[in-house]
């Protein structure tokens, strides 16, 4: 059973996603952005000047992402509430771990999905051991998402979850 919270709650996230990615002047960006650069749309208070028209203006793209409850664990139980603001030494470090983080996420919203199919027990062991291998008993550190496999991990849940498609096939 997942317990982990899979949904963002920006109100607890150090603004990361309007900081540590690049944007490309595309359809989806209306600017170019450098990794690490602050979003001229950034408010102090981390939030979003123009939310409400991000689409009329141009900044599609940033509704189209979303982290997954990614970026408010970084930025709470990673680094324990601290931000690039007071810090910007950690805007690469944070960065790098929401990489990491919102991968691991992406895993685990996977595995919730199909933690609902009606899984044998060995099924259901697997689910386990691989929600628990993206689940460290004590927490996420930034050591410990800088060294995890997380490559390795994906294509472990990729392969069960598609070891499964007979319970789609039985679904329809
Ligand atoms: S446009 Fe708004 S939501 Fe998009 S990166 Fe900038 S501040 Fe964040």
């Amino acid at each position: 059973m997942i317990k982990q919270d899979l949904t963002s709650d920006c109100s607890n996230c150090a603004a990361l996603c309007c900081v540590v990615f690049a944007f490309d002047k595309s359809e989806s960006f209306a600017v170019d952005k450098a990794a690490g650069e602050v979003c001229a749309n950034l408010d102090g208070s981390n939030r979003c000047r123009i939310f409400a028209e991000r689409e009329t203006l141009g900044f599609r793209g940033c509704m189209t992402y979303d982290c997954h409850g990614a970026g408010q664990r970084v930025t709470q139980e990673v680094f324990g509430g601290r931000s690039w603001r007071n810090d910007p030494g950690l805007t690469s470090r944070m960065g790098a771990a929401l990489s990491v983080m919102r991968r691991v996420h992406e895993q685990l919203l996977m595995l919730r999905t199909a933690e609902k199919f009606p899984l044998d027990p060995a099924e259901r062991e697997t689910a386990r051991m691989l929600v628990d291998s993206l689940s460290p008993g004590t927490g996420w550190t930034e050591q410990s998402l800088k060294t995890f496999a997380i490559d390795a991990a994906s294509r472990k849940v990729a392969t069960f979850l598609r070891s499964l498609r007979h319970h789609v096939t039985n679904a329809s």
